[in-house]
Formats: structure tokens, sequence, C-alpha cells
């Protein structure tokens, strides 16, 4: 079965685009013209893939069309665009739920750690560990438009995916020792107790604030800015940079036109 999920992948990757979907994803995801024209052919091939294997609900009333599946199947598919290797594609991952706009979760909340208490939040997108990402299809449109502002709704849900896949965060929590996640575990984990530091003294800092809520809002953040401003956070944090890009396989700050 795990050969014939991979040659049926590699037949998707290779399939032509559907002509209607090219117009889509040249506006709305303008990250593709960004990129270079071999993987530019990649993200065709994987959105492909992603929109064949995933399913997508539209919540709230919402009816899903090819445009709000191809948006958000190419901006997840940017993730893995280093992947050689075609066995991997967001394997627990089930359903892709999509909110017109924000939307209002039931939620339980911890009070004072004595008792749990529900209550209602005001959500753009969550990854939920048993296979749902959940979007805003309005935060979606908007994360996308402005490739170089850092912000990344379906990014950054999509790196909380991976993380929930990998144990990303979970191998810098417990400070691995595994030699394949020595030296991510180490620096990753010195440049967040940095960033709360910097956050303490008041400092400015290119990583967002929320970023300090914890290590797995920590790795999210800094996902959107690794493929939003590489350059910036290169500069900024090159070790960060440098992990991130073994983590992705990746080198964004390359893909900037001069
Ligand atoms: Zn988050």
């Amino acid at each position: 079965m795990f050969g014939f999920k991979k040659w049926r992948r590699k037949r998707l990757l290779n399939k032509p685009f559907p002509e209607d979907w090219l117009p889509i994803l040249k506006t709305n995801v303008p990250y593709y013209k960004h990129l270079p024209g071999d993987l530019q052919k990649k993200l065709q091939g994987l959105t492909q893939i992603f929109i064949a294997e995933k399913q997508f609900e539209g919540c709230a009333g919402l009816e899903l069309t090819n445009e709000i599946r191809v948006s958000i199947a190419a901006q997840a598919s940017i993730l893995l665009l280093g992947i050689d290797d075609l066995s991997y594609f967001y394997e627990d991952l089930r359903s892709v739920l999509v909110y017109p706009q924000k939307y209002v979760a039931k939620v339980k909340q911890r009070n004072n750690g004595f008792f749990v208490e529900e209550g209602f939040e005001q959500r753009h997108g969550e990854a939920w560990s048993h296979g749902y990402v959940i979007l805003a299809w309005d935060e979606v449109q908007k994360g996308a438009s402005d490739i170089h502002d850092g912000e990344n709704l379906v990014f950054h849900e999509f790196a909380h995916q991976l993380d929930y896949e990998y144990g990303a965060t979970e191998q810098i929590e417990h400070r691995a020792t595994d030699s394949h996640f020595l030296s991510w575990a180490r620096i990753v984990g010195d440049e967040y107790q940095k960033f709360l530091t910097s956050i303490q003294q008041n400092q400015q800092t290119l990583i967002d604030h929320y970023g300090a809520t914890n290590l797995a809002e920590f790795f999210a953040v800094i996902t959107e800015l690794f493929f939003e401003r590489p350059i910036d956070l290169k500069k900024k944090h090159p070790q960060l940079y440098q992990q991130l890009s073994k983590f992705y396989q990746q080198d964004p700050a390359s893909y900037s036109k001069p």
C-alpha cells in the first residue's frame, strides 16, 4: 500500500495542472509567482496531491469552491516544497474546515488551575492534534495577499500540523539528545529563551510577540517569518534561519529576485 500511495502521488505531481486552477494560483497565491520556475512546477503538483487526498468542509454556510481549495492547498504545500520523498504528505491530516470569517469556538479554559470552564473565543484558525485544521477564509485571503509582511494564517496553522506530526517542538522541550535533533533542540531552544528575555526587557523584536505564548506558537510564528521575511530572519537570526532551512529543506532567502 505504501508503494501505491507514493506511485499515485508521483503521478499527480507530474500531471498537467488544471487550466482553470492556474489563474487562482496566480491571483490568490502571489507567493507562487515569487518562486523559481522549477518550484512553481512542483507547487502545481503538490497542490494537486493535496486536493486529491485531503478533505475540505465548508462551515457556517460557506460553500466550497475551487478558489478556496486551490488557495489553501497551494499555501499549505509551500511548506512541503523541499520534500523529495513523497511518502510524507501531512499524513495525519484528515480534513480542512473552512469558515467564512473569524469563527466562535467553544473552548475549555483552566482558571487558576482549579477548575475547567467552557467559554467562547474568537478564532482565526487553529490546528487540532487529531487531524483537523480550521481556517477562516477571509483571514486566509488576507494572509496570502502580502507575501512580505511575515503573517500568513495557512503557513501558521500548517506549521502546527507539521509540529504535531513530527514532534518538532517536543524535541526542544525535552532537549533531545538524539543526534538527529541535537542542534535543532539546542539552537531553537536557545533562540526561544533569548526571545523571551528580549520581550521581558521591552526590546523590539522581529519575531511577533505572540510567539512568546509557548514553543509551539514560537515555531508557527518563525515559520511565517521564514517564508515571508527570510532575508530579515537570516540577517537577525542566522542560526535559527539555518535550522528552519534544514527542517523545511528550503532556502526561501534565495527565492527573492534582485
Ligand atoms: Zn498558533
